[in-house]
């Protein structure tokens, strides 16, 4: 099928902006920090980025949100273009773990070696590995993100780094258990400061779709025309975002939308059509999972609108 125009797209976009509000009368917000609960539910933006950096976008698309798990993607590009995939790949793994994204369940049968970098366990991990890397690893992911974007005012929400913090329980005995098993290398505390930082990055859809376009070109960033990634790299990074990119809904979610995505319990969801696009879509009420339920039927409305999957 040919891919639709400029003006086909946006009238798709402007449509599923004004069939979002179907959704607003399920899920909840995040509340398991009050800086994330007091966000306005009733929202939704969409923005999508072309391979070539044109931005097309409709609702909310430049209303900021906190991007929460969406910068795991961001701190594993990171460690990836920094670490060995040994150094990588001997300490976090690379299957879904069908568990919930905060779950300490199988840290403790698989020797506090977590599943995948999506998961909090995984992703607290690469925050070790670039806080004994990095100098400074919170700046270097907000500058990475800022030249992802080509946005320079990208910044962390420090409200929301200090109530993840005053509610840390949960990830630091994530975090204190992999300790246990030699598994984390640097101060706790900071691995836990950095992680915290890494959620707190304030953006808004348009940024985020262009964030991502790398991965929908091949590993170049069409934003400033730079290689982030080399293209094997790419691929194997859709390949993790296809099969844990949405925690325990990952099946599902490939199920209706079929496209590798990272979604984040502010409500964002980022997906990627290999070659074409990336996509970012946000509305706060979230599901059992903790994904966006407007965000995931949009991007369920966009896949049948484009006319092209890579599934078929
Ligand atoms: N800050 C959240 C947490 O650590 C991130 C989880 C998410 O977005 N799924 O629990």
């Amino acid at each position: 099928a040919t891919p639709l125009n400029q003006e086909e797209l946006q009238a798709l976009l402007e449509q599923l902006a004004k069939e979002a509000p179907r959704c607003f009368g399920e899920g909840r917000v995040a509340s398991y920090i009050p800086a994330l609960a007091e966000v306005e539910p009733d929202q939704f933006g969409i923005a999508v980025c072309h391979a070539d950096g044109r931005v097309q976008c409709a609702g909310a698309a430049s209303t900021p949100f906190s991007i929460q798990s969406i910068s795991k993607v961001h701190a594993l590009v990171l460690a990836m273009q920094r670490l060995t995939p040994e150094e990588i790949w001997s300490r976090v793994g690379r299957e879904p773990s069908g568990q919930a994204f905060n779950s300490i369940v199988q840290l403790e049968v698989e020797n506090g070696i977590p599943r995948n970098p999506f998961i909090n366990a995984g992703a607290l991990m690469v925050s070790d590995m670039l806080t004994s890397r990095l100098v400074m690893p919170q700046h270097t992911l907000r500058e990475q993100v800022r030249r992802l974007a080509a946005t320079p005012t990208i910044d962390f929400d420090e409200r929301v780094a200090r109530s993840e913090m005053d509610h840390k329980a949960r990830n630091a005995a994530l975090a204190y258990l992999m300790q246990a098993y030699g598994n984390i290398h640097s101060d706790v505390e900071l691995v836990l400061d950095t992680y915290f930082h890494y959620c707190a990055l304030a953006m808004n859809c348009v940024e985020l779709a262009k964030s991502f376009a790398f991965l929908a070109n091949r590993g170049v960033n069409p934003n400033d025309g730079t290689r982030v990634f080399s293209e094997i790299h790419t691929r194997q990074m859709n390949a993790l975002l296809l099969t844990c990119g949405l925690y325990d809904a990952a099946g599902d979610f490939a199920w209706r939308v079929g496209l590798p995505g990272k979604s984040g319990v502010g409500g964002g969801i980022v997906a990627i059509l290999p070659r074409r696009m990336s996509i970012c879509v946000w509305s706060p009420r979230l599901d059992s999972y903790g994904n966006s339920i407007a965000g995931r039927h949009a991007l369920e409305g966009l896949v049948s609108g484009l006319r092209f999957t890579p599934m078929g």
